[in-house]
């Protein structure tokens, strides 16, 4: 059946009506609430709109959401849309549509399958990015990051299309080409500003010590990332003029082996260096050739690496001698751009192979000479030096900082510490973005706008030409009046790196209305518990958005250094073995799902077919399973509402007292599940409880306790299933919403109980066993338990034990026992049933009156009579096989 004939999709818009209506995921700042904040990576707007990731991310952070309101806080859950950017700018040049427009109307297409989608979030608080409400946030941050001096301008490359005269993105260089045009793309200079993040290298590194609640594997990628190392910079000289070439390195101890060196193909020496050598064209056609690599390509220990000679040389300090210098594309612009090249190291030593370059060890096991000649690759491990000076005979790793002093005593070179991270270059040279807030004036300079004449807006009446940034061409725009001599002044056309837009969004939604950039609910609100969001942000946006913080923390606006408390990254959706996407032809939209089955089974299905962190493959079997469950749901309280009563419950029977224990363990479980980001798990547990309610619900139930135990199923669902949910929640005469009731209590776990609820499985099974075993239709089956010294003496040997499961020690302890010397034969055959004793051992009343509870629904499951007797009379041969726990079977 779909899911409009089950009525559900009626039920979805009944409900989200109702929710919007009485406005209950609105918050606001209350002092004597205790706070939650959770918060997923908000989207890009593109016509594409939503896939089953952003859902999988939205399903989980709803989940969180509507469990913490229930357990009582006050929770901010707000959505907004990062709004500039590229796509847009390139649909308005390749359709003709406006930015603006095109960024509208996928905002609008989004927003409309989130609210479909039943999200629960403050739509008050929504915030999109392009609107100068917000932006104007962006430039007076960059004025005050400009005043503290961590906003400069400085030259840099940028990739330029010859052929359009424009830059280009790097998403819009393709192999090296022009997305456009095809002309080859070439680097030029040009000035533009930049963010000092390097300030604040050492706080992002150590901050990163401070967040338990963040994956390990972020942060590693942002310590990588940071990249801080500590070396020393050797005074190579070159050969001829005995200029100083500062060579980094983080291995000194190597340095007597040193047989080249490789500068980077980007170094800005390397044409005066080649310069009359007669390498010129070789090196100028190999640097060309290696900027079209990517870095992650060049850096690629599997990739072969290449280089050319530069005809020039360079004398190594410590022992003179003379080493040709290489541009290799292994050669990075990072610490001083040349490095020192050896044969302890394997990318080095293939190079030298490769280019016929001698090598030689100055490491081995014991210290005694080798040579590399005898050897087919470098030799990386640790060891005893040689030929190394007064280092000989020292193991390397002990040398390292003793030579590292001993060269800069020497003025042979200089202790360092370097860094990957680089400043954040903000420029960008295109429309659909912030303005940044400078202007030029031929007397003054460069004059930073006024706060008072923010924000600096974008001009919408625009023209797309594909030629150049359009705002440079917009007279309007670019001519201003100077703001210190009131003079003709030219305004800044580059607009701001997008990043920018959401290193500081979550603070916006605190008071998206405020006329600061934030104001105080900020203090209230701040930092997020928890963040949720896509591993491939692991260091631009998260680390952007920790610099932001910590920047502003500075300037005394923020009292907290670290942004987000929490952060879970959710795995990728999958389909047929590809990521779903349109070129794979693989996408499963939200309509089409819905239609079918409902947004609650989507919603489900997305959250119990995989461990949340782990990679989803989209199955259809998988959500009609999803399907099937939801319906039983709805058939199951839907069937039952009548027996249903609700006030103070009492377990009359063995069973209720099982199906109570269930119940506290249900809740607890589930609790602490969803805590725990194990989704799946925790659905799992609401199936299994709701099969034994099935069970329950067979027999005699016991109103008040079948009453809650429902309300609690439809709670613990709620988080997952919200509409079906209200609805059922509605259905068994509760009063508003499912949404704002408060969270179970996990009750007092009976522990006998739950004993009784294994051994009635166990039995169940026991007795398919046996039948199948005789091969008969049975006319009774008969159950004997255990005598009673049999329970006496489980108790007393499982409290001797202690929690061993030892044989050895079990049978030790058995026969040092006086009072079980009448039971000798007996015990004997106790042995293979003690290496697994239940947990929990009733009592053989407790069990006798269980087994007599159970005889209805037992002979309704197997049709025919059932007998219950105690070992301590019966006649049974079976008796004497009969254990706590573990009643004999008769079958006749
Ligand atoms: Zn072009
Ligand atoms: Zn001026």
């Amino acid at each position: 059946m779909a899911a409009e004939k089950m009525g559900f999709g009626k039920i979805e818009r009944k409900w989200q009506e109702k929710w919007e209506k009485a406005g209950i995921f609105r918050v606001r700042e209350d002092r004597k609430k205790k706070k939650y904040y959770v918060l997923e990576m908000f989207p890009y707007p593109s016509a594409a709109g939503l896939h089953m990731g952003h859902i999988r991310n939205y399903a989980m952070g709803d989940c969180v959401a509507r469990y913490k309101r229930m357990k009582g806080f006050n929770v901010l859950y707000p959505m907004g849309y990062d709004a500039f950017g590229l796509p847009a700018e390139n649909a308005a040049i390749k359709s003709r549509t406006h930015p603006k427009r095109y960024t509208e109307k996928a905002i609008a297409g989004i927003k409309k399958n989130q609210k479909a989608l039943g999200l629960s979030y403050d739509w008050k608080r929504e915030v999109a990015t392009c609107y100068p409400e917000y932006y104007k946030w962006n430039q007076w941050f960059f004025l005050q990051m400009l005043k503290k001096g961590l906003a400069y301008k400085k030259k840099a490359p940028v990739n330029w299309c010859p052929g359009c005269e424009t830059v280009l993105a790097n998403e819009q260089v393709k192999d090296g080409e022009c997305w456009r045009c095809n002309s080859e793309v070439e680097e030029k200079m040009i000035e533009q500003w930049f963010f000092k993040i390097t300030d604040y290298a050492d706080e992002l590194l150590d901050g990163l010590g401070k967040l338990p609640g963040w994956p390990e594997k972020i942060k590693v990628m942002q310590e990588n990332w940071i990249g801080k190392s500590h070396g020393v910079d050797i005074h190579f000289t070159l050969e001829g003029d005995g200029r100083i070439l500062p060579t980094f390195t983080t291995r000194c101890d190597t340095l007597f082996s040193v047989t080249f060196l490789a500068i980077a193909p980007e170094h800005p020496m390397i044409p005066e260096l080649v310069k009359g050598t007669g390498n010129e064209e070789n090196v100028s056609a190999f640097i060309r050739k290696a900027k079209k690599e990517s870095i992650v390509d060049r850096t690629n220990e599997e990739k072969e690496k290449e280089g050319v000679f530069t005809g020039r040389y360079a004398i190594n300090p410590v022992n003179k001698e003379k080493v040709p210098i290489y541009v290799a594309n292994f050669a990075l612009m990072y610490g001083s751009g040349i490095v020192m090249c050896d044969a302890h190291d394997k990318r080095d030593f293939r190079f030298a192979r490769k280019y016929g370059i001698p090598l030689k060890f100055v490491i081995s096991r014991d210290g005694k000479p080798t040579d590399p000649k005898d050897y087919d690759d470098a030799f990386t491990d640790d060891g005893i030096l040689f030929g190394s000076g007064e280092f000989n005979g020292m193991k390397n790793m002990e040398a390292l900082p003793k030579m590292a002093e001993w060269l800069e005593k020497n003025k042979m070179g200089k202790r360092v510490i370097n860094y990957k991270l680089r400043d954040w270059g903000i420029s960008r040279q295109r429309y659909w973005g912030t303005p940044i807030p400078i202007v030029y004036c031929d007397k003054c300079g460069t004059v930073p706008v006024p706060e008072k004449d923010l924000p600096v807006e974008l001009p919408t009446d625009i023209k797309f030409t594909g030629h150049g940034n359009p705002l440079a061409s917009h007279k309007g725009f670019v001519s201003a009046k100077c703001p210190k001599c009131r003079g003709p002044a030219r305004r800044e056309t580059d607009t701001m790196d997008t990043f920018v837009d959401s290193s500081w969004y979550f603070l916006r939604y605190c008071n998206p209305k405020s006329k600061k950039m934030f104001d105080e609910s900020a203090k209230y609100w701040m930092p997020v518990d928890q963040y949720i969001g896509g591993a491939e942000h692991a260091v631009m946006h998260l680390l952007y958005a920790r610099f932001f913080t910590m920047a502003l923390k500075d300037v005394g606006l923020l009292n907290f250094d670290e942004p987000f408390t929490r952060l879970f990254n959710q795995g990728i959706v999958y389909k047929d073995g590809h990521k779903m996407s349109k070129s794979f032809g693989n996408v499963v939209t939200q309509e089409e799902i819905s239609k079918k089955y409902g947004i609650d089974t989507a919603r489900l299905f997305l959250l119990f077919v995989a461990s949340p962190e782990s990679q989803l493959e989209w199955s259809d079997k998988g959500v009609q399973g999803a399907y099937r469950f939801v319906k039983r749901f709805y058939k199951f309280v839907n069937d039952n509402a009548g027996r249903l009563s609700f006030g103070m419950h009492r377990a009359k029977t063995t069973r209720d007292r099982i199906l109570e224990a269930k119940l506290a363990i249900t809740v607890e479980e589930v609790s602490r599940q969803i805590e725990d980001f194990q989704f799946n798990l925790a659905i799992g547990n609401i199936m299994e409880f709701m099969n034994f309610l099935g069970v329950y619900a067979k027999g005699e139930v016991n109103g008040n306790l079948f009453g809650e135990s429902v309300k609690t199923l439809i709670q613990l669902m709620s988080p997952f299933a919200p509409h079906i949910s209200e609805e059922l929640w509605e259905r068994i005469g509760m009063r508003g919403f499912v949404s704002t009731s408060k969270w179970p209590a996990a009750g007092k776990v009976d522990k006998n109980a739950i004993g009784m609820e294994s051994m009635m499985s166990r039995l169940g099974q026991d007795i398919e066993h046996v039948l199948r075993l005789a091969k008969v239709k049975p006319k009774s089956i008969k159950l004997i338990a255990a005598p009673s010294w049999k329970y006496g003496f489980i108790r007393k040997l499982s409290a001797r034990m202690g929690k061993s499961r030892n044989p050895g020690e079990i049978i030790k302890g058995l026969m040092s026992d006086e009072s079980l010397k009448p039971h000798g034969k007996d015990v004997a055959r106790l042995v293979p049933y003690l290496l697994k004793i239940p947990e929990v051992v009733l009592s053989q009343k407790d069990e006798m009156s269980l087994l007599n509870e159970m005889k209805g629904p037992l002979e309704a499951e197997f049709g025919c009579r059932v007998l219950v007797e105690s070992g301590d009379t019966s006649g049974s041969g079976k008796a004497v096989n009969a254990m706590p726990g573990k009643p004999g079977i008769e079958v006749s």
